[in-house]
């Protein structure tokens, strides 16, 4: 944790905890960096479902092209915060209300999944226009990936078999404008796997637009930048990332690539801060309860993985009996609720740990509180702060969980 958000997570009043603390100048910083990596024709949407929290939006806003949303309540959410913001509307189960809502509100791509979508389209339209990327399964075969959308059987986007029925309803209705594909298969791709992928998803591209004998201008290739847990230091590698797109470029000269990365752009920027509540040992086991939990913070759960942490010892005491500790043990760090499921990180290694200190999990800016189920055992909500001092250097965050 840099000294600016350490600072603050020590400020925080026990009634304060669980807190979410959100770093705004490392979130411009990161985004920057990104933007900065990528060519100029490769567009960056943020995925809102990631988090759509109102100030790490605005955050945001200034560094990348537009937003992509899957919902009618993000579409709200996002043209509440910014008028004239570029947005991208997909998803599954798009609802006759949502599609119509898409297009009061100006959104610049529809990502139509389906063909059954794409009729329902056709009866909301009136006299408007609508721009479309058709969402496409292209058949790769994706080895082992942290979340596989596509690929395989899938209930997203169009199966290639159901194009040519699609591409005819849009040959036959001038209100739909077809701009391209919309691929997005994959999630928790490291830059060369993602590469990889590009490459097939393009290659494939490439050969349906010659056989329907039409240009590729526009080919969005999804998010799903991986973030790996276990290593919070090792970001997603951007500028190779970068250079491979610019290769991609360099054979397609009229081609807009689109990406639209989630977690990638937020996981780093969020902290959940919290606090020792007891601690036991149970057949020869050590467990830390702490203030909160998965209904906070569902990521460890979601994902099956150990949320990394860093703790933050807190000296003050005030009982008449023995502080509780674990010392160099393995310790599992569970939450408030009744369930073997509420586990955020499982038998992991510590220097000490004592009743009271503090925890600052790492890494809990994307899928986090926005995916948790808060009204389980109606615990208090989190406290949320976001800590902006733009001229604070971001150092290297994060200090050791042991392995
Ligand atoms: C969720 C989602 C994203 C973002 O995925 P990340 O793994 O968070 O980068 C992008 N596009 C679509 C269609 C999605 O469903």
């Amino acid at each position: 944790m840099r000294p600016a958000l350490l600072h603050h997570a020590h400020r925080l009043a026990d009634d304060d905890l669980p807190a979410y603390v959100y770093d705004l100048p490392g979130l411009r910083e990161h985004v920057r960096a990104i933007r900065a990596a990528l060519p100029h024709r490769v567009e960056l949407l943020y995925a809102a479902k990631a988090n759509s929290d109102p100030r790490l939006l605005r955050a945001l806003a200034g560094h990348v092209d537009g937003f992509e949303v899957a919902s009618g309540g993000e579409i709200r959410h996002i043209r509440g915060l910014f008028p004239e913001a570029r947005i991208a509307f997909g998803g599954p189960g798009k609802t006759p209300v949502e599609l119509a809502e898409a297009l009061d509100a100006g959104v610049e791509r529809l990502h139509v999944e389906g063909e059954h979508e794409l009729r329902t389209l056709t009866t909301v339209l009136g006299d408007r226009t609508a721009d479309v990327l058709l969402r496409v399964n292209v058949p790769v075969v994706l080895r082992s990936v942290a979340l596989a959308m596509g690929g395989r059987p899938s209930p997203f986007g169009l199966d290639p078999a159901q194009l040519d029925r699609c591409l005819q309803i849009i040959a036959t209705d001038g209100r739909i404008r077809l701009h391209g594909l919309h691929v997005h298969l994959a999630s928790g791709l490291d830059a060369r796997a993602h590469l990889a992928l590009v490459g097939h998803v393009m290659g494939w591209a490439d050969r349906w637009a010659h056989q329907q004998g039409i240009e590729l201008t526009e080919v969005n290739i999804g998010g799903g930048m991986g973030v790996d847990y276990t290593r919070p230091r090792e970001v997603f590698d951007w500028p190779a990332f970068g250079i491979g797109l610019c290769r991609t470029l360099e054979r397609h000269p009229r081609l807009t690539l689109r990406i639209e990365p989630g977690r990638s752009v937020t996981a780093y920027c969020g902290w959940y801060v919290t606090q020792v509540l007891d601690i036991k040992h149970s057949r020869g086991e050590a467990f830390a309860v702490l203030r909160g939990g998965t209904h906070h913070l569902r990521t460890p759960a979601a994902k099956q993985h150990d949320q990394p942490f860093e703790v933050i010892p807190d000296d003050s005491w005030h009982h008449p009996w023995d502080r509780p500790e674990v010392r160099g043990e393995p310790v599992t760090l569970v939450g408030q609720l009744c369930t073997p499921k509420d586990v955020l990180a499982r038998r992991v290694m510590v220097g000490r740990l004592r009743i009271g200190d503090r925890i600052a999990f790492a890494m809990a800016g994307a899928y986090a509180w926005n995916i948790s189920h808060h009204a389980f055992l109606m615990h208090p909500h989190p406290t949320f702060h976001h800590v902006d001092d733009v001229g604070t250097p971001v150092t290297d965050a994060y200090v050791g969980r042991p392995t």
